[in-house]
Parts: structure tokens; C-alpha cells; sequence
């Protein structure tokens, strides 16, 4: 992705689909937070993704996105991105059964009528302890503050800065090593969005902008590392980790949040 091209800002028609997209993703989690329990294998939860997907006439975007450095590297095969415990993002569906106590990242992507939606939800596996129950409240909420500040008239750096500025006295490490990004007719537009920087800084926000923020937090150090299959980002240090993302629109009347179910 080349850096500093000017992000497409998005017409209020645009943005009308965008929701529509977004929709379906907030449908699909909504659906997820439901299914997941003890037992439930990823792989089970990717098929009826895929079919929820499909019945509303939607694509898949994950499946078949071909791998950032190309051949002989595989495109990922997971409708989603199932990401348990250790693993950051870019987990794929497979069949081990989610066990109580795991945590599960999953990450979706679709497109309608051209437009895209893209959002993120770590969701426990029955009970989980404590320290991780606040792992995830602590990065739902650093979504909540990034969304909070797409505001016109504020810069990039100030979203950026209020996942980083939130999360790092907290003692977790955010992940510098994948970031957030413009969302519209492609899953990934300009700007990146990395969930640290100064307040302040970068391009200031226009009406019409849509972006993917999305925190990945890590409960040690905030080092990443790829396993051999090419795809799975894990923690170095293999503590837990978790992803909250959602697409939003910058409006003159504020955020809209482009991937709620409702
Ligand atoms: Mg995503
Ligand atoms: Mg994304």
C-alpha cells in the first residue's frame, strides 16, 4: 500500500451503501456472538458465515485475498478471520473446537452492491477469567474513543492517538505492526490508520472519509510474529490478544458507525 495518497471521500449515496455493506458484517458478528460456545469449531463458524453472506447476495472478502507477498504464498482460504487466544488477526477457520476460558477474534469482510464493510469483534468462549474479560472491555472501549474523535475538523493523529494514549498506561502493548485503513469500493484504501501517533497530526478529517479502525491489543509486549503458514500474526511473547473494528464515516453530523447490525 503506498502511503500519503489522498484517501476517495465518499458521497452521501456512497456511504448510504457502505452502510448497507456494513450491515451484513454487523449481522454476521451479531450471528457469531451467538454461536460461539464450547465445542463450536472455527471452521463450523466460517460456513455459516459464508452462507449468510451469500443468501443476501453479498461477497466474501477475505476468501481468496491474496497474500501480501504474493506466490508461492497461498490466498487466505477463511471466509473469515478466526483469530483464538494467542493469535492476533489472520487466523484461519479451522477444525479445533473452541475450548471455555478462549477468547476468538473474528473479523469479517463484505461486499455489496460494490461497497464494502469490514469490522472486528473478540468474543469469550464461555467463561473467561477476569484479567481477559478486561482485555476486552479495555479494547472495545479504545474503539469506542478512536470512533468518538471522527469528527471534521480533527486529524488523523488524533484517532490514532486516542487508542494509543488510552491503551498504553493501561500496561497492555498495542500492535504497531498492522494498523486500520480507508474502506470503500476496495477493503483497503488510503489512509493507513496505525492505533498510536501525536494528537494533532496528519491529514485532518473530511466529510466523506470512511476508515477501518481497528485497536489489536495485546495483553504483554506488543511484538508480533508470522507462524508457517504464512497468514497467522501471533504475539511473540504468546499472551492473549484482542481486535475490535468497525467502519466508520466521517459526517458533518458526526461518526456513523457503517457495520452495526441494526
Ligand atoms: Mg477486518
Ligand atoms: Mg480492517
Amino acid at each position: 500500500m503506498e502511503r500519503g495518497r489522498i484517501p476517495t471521500l465518499k458521497s452521501p449515496r456512497e456511504i448510504e451503501k457502505m452502510r448497507a455493506a456494513g450491515r451484513v458484517v454487523g449481522r454476521v458478528l451479531a450471528e457469531m456472538r451467538r454461536l460461539v460456545r464450547p465445542g463450536v469449531t472455527t471452521a463450523e463458524l466460517d460456513a455459516h458465515a459464508e452462507q449468510m453472506i451469500v443468501e443476501v447476495g453479498g461477497t466474501p472478502l477475505f476468501k481468496g485475498y491474496p497474500h501480501p507477498q504474493g506466490p508461492p504464498w497461498p490466498p487466505f482460504p477463511g471466509v473469515l478471520c478466526t483469530s483464538v487466544n494467542e493469535v492476533i488477526v489472520h487466523g484461519i477457520p479451522n477444525d479445533r473446537p473452541l475450548a471455555e476460558g478462549d477468547i476468538v477474534s473474528i473479523d469479517c469482510g463484505v461486499r455489496l452492491d460494490g461497497y464494502v464493510g469490514d469490522s472486528a469483534v473478540t468474543i469469550p468462549v464461555g467463561r473467561i477469567p477476569p484479567e481477559t474479560e478486561r482485555l476486552l472491555t479495555h479494547t472495545a472501549e479504545a474503539l469506542a474513543r478512536a470512533i468518538e474523535t471522527c469528527r471534521v475538523g480533527n486529524r488523523l493523529g488524533d484517532v490514532s492517538h486516542a487508542v494509543g494514549s488510552y491503551i498504553t498506561p493501561l500496561g497492555y502493548g498495542v500492535v504497531r505492526d498492522y494498523c486500520g485503513h480507508g474502506v470503500g469500493r476496495e477493503l483497503h484504501e488510503e489512509p493507513q490508520v496505525p492505533n498510536y501517533g501525536r494528537p494533532n497530526s496528519g491529514r485532518r478529517l473530511r466529510p466523506g472519509l470512511c476508515i477501518a479502525l481497528e485497536p489489536m491489543v495485546n495483553l504483554g509486549t506488543h511484538e508480533t510474529e508470522v507462524l508457517s503458514d504464512g497468514w497467522t500474526v501471533v504475539t511473540k511473547d504468546r499472551r492473549l490478544s484482542a481486535h475490535f473494528e468497525h467502519s466508520v464515516a466521517v459526517t458533518e453530523n458526526g461518526p456513523i458507525i457503517l457495520t452495526s447490525s441494526e
